[in-house]
């Protein structure tokens, strides 16, 4: 017989993001929950310097408030010739309410005459997590590319027209979601945390 799987709170308001970690972290023998589902709103100052700090401060707000296993994660786009701009700041870059078509318009005309070798860019995503006791793990999963001379395709979010993707010579919005989701950076940090929980978590 399965013992009870325990609760397990994901620090994010996004319930596809949820659904999608659930997936991926199934078999761990954990129920994981969205934050609406556990009826939490906290509001949390994401004032770290990295992706890991950022993961690191959604979970242990979570935790602290529920007293469960809280796991968190923190992503962004890092544009090399733009010193890895936007990098932590992805959402807040030109403003949290500017559209997405304006954020990619303008970082297609910072990298105008810019050849491909150097329009080197990649999606970054630290996921962590905080159990009972303190003990807290946090793992990195990246996707490398190249940012495209114009933007295609219509699926995914943010940044996805504009992040061309080697092996399949299309941009991320232009690959199904199954496959992004395969290959993302978001997938290969819960793939990873998901090891570091079997393994029994490693301290951070
Ligand atoms: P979050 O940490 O997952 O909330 O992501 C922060 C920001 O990074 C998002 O608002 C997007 O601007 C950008 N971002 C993160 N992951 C992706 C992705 O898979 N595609 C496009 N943009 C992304």
């Amino acid at each position: 017989m399965q013992p009870n799987p325990v609760k397990a709170v994901f620090a994010s308001k996004n319930p596809g993001k949820t659904k999608e970690a659930a997936a991926i972290l199934s078999g761990l023998g954990i129920s994981l929950v969205s934050m609406a589902e556990y009826r939490i709103d906290p509001a949390i100052a994401e004032d770290g310097e990295t992706f890991e700090a950022n993961a690191l401060i959604k979970a242990r707000a979570v935790f602290d408030l529920t007293g469960v296993m809280a796991i968190a994660d923190d992503s962004g786009l890092e544009i090399d010739y733009l010193d890895k701009k936007p990098g932590v700041r992805s959402a807040r870059f030109m403003g949290e309410n500017t559209p997405y078509t304006e954020k990619n318009r303008m970082i297609l005309e910072f990298l105008a005459n810019v050849p491909m070798r150097r329009r080197t860019a990649r999606f970054v995503c630290a996921a962590a997590a905080i159990r009972g006791g303190g003990s807290a793990a946090v793992v990195r999963g990246e996707i490398e590319g190249f940012i495209a001379f114009a933007p295609s395709g219509e699926n995914g979010f943010g940044y996805d027209p504009i992040f061309l993707v080697p092996g399949y010579g299309l941009t991320m919005a232009e690959l199904p979601e199954e496959i992004k989701n395969g290959i993302s950076h978001r997938g290969k940090a819960l793939v990873k945390l998901k090891a570091a929980l079997e393994a029994g978590g490693r301290r951070a």
